[in-house]
């Protein structure tokens, strides 16, 4: 049984052309911007709990209504949590021919785990910080597991999309962009790096949950921010995109 949290159609965000998206509940990290604290506990008294039958059914029916072809996200944060409920309906989605991206901070190291990053077609996922000691003090966990599980991707000629979400005064640090860019280079199955601008519009959402908003003072990243992670990261390679 899969603890759902919400699930979108023609999200165009969440890997390549127009998908299914299924944001899953369950999150390991605690990051001080997290504009989604409901979906952090994988039960809540909002989780629609879906079985196998349910997600397959669910996909056939938008094959039926909308296209020929339907390309499918499991998402936030994080779908390996649910890797053991999650492995036998991906199997199912890659016999019936579905294009199926996982979205994934990359923590969980289980071998379930591991078997959904093999069948599924495209990874992407996030670097939250590429210091360890800053990761740690943004996210509550070290990056070491994402680092060892981009080692797993690479190693298995798995193609994925790395996020990164630029945080003024956080995350775009100049030293810490060139040895992010640095780091990449290593890697041999990264398609791309797509840059996400941080936003603050979820202050509010956080304060009606009553939860203290740790970077309430943090101005949102505009586009000469982009433009300078983008122009650093570029003196590198192309490779990279940059969305907002
Ligand atoms: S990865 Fe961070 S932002 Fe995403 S749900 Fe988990 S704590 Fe929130």
């Amino acid at each position: 049984m899969l603890n759902v949290h919400s699930i979108e159609t023609f999200a165009t965000q969440d890997g390549p052309w127009i998908r299914l998206v299924i944001f899953l509940q369950g999150c390991m990290f605690r990051c001080k911007y997290c504009h989604n604290p409901d979906t952090i506990p994988v039960e809540n008294e909002r989780v629609m709990h879906r079985s196998e039958d349910d997600v397959l059914l669910r996909m056939r029916k938008e094959i039926e209504y909308f296209w020929k072809d339907w390309w499918v996200t499991f998402s936030w944060w994080e779908p390996l949590l649910q890797a053991s409920a999650l492995l036998p309906i991906v199997k199912k989605l890659k016999e019936e021919g579905f294009h199926v991206c996982i979205d994934t901070n990359w923590y969980v190291q289980t071998k379930e785990a591991r078997e959904v990053l093999k069948l599924a077609n495209l990874i992407l996922p996030d670097i939250k910080h590429i210091d360890p000691i800053k990761h740690q003090e943004l996210v509550g966990q070290s990056n070491e597991n994402t680092l060892k599980t981009l080692d797993y991707l690479d190693e298995i000629k798995k193609p994925y999309w790395i996020r990164y979400v630029l945080v003024p005064w956080y995350t775009d640090d100049e030293k810490d962009l060139r040895k992010l860019w640095e780091y990449l280079q290593t890697r041999t199955s990264a398609e791309r790096l797509e840059i996400l601008p941080y936003h603050n519009l979820w202050v509010s959402k956080r304060e009606k949950l009553k939860l203290n908003y740790p970077l309430k003072w943090v101005r949102a990243a505009n586009s000469e921010d982009l433009k300078r992670a983008k122009g650093l990261l570029n003196e590198y390679s192309e490779i990279i995109y940059t969305r907002g």
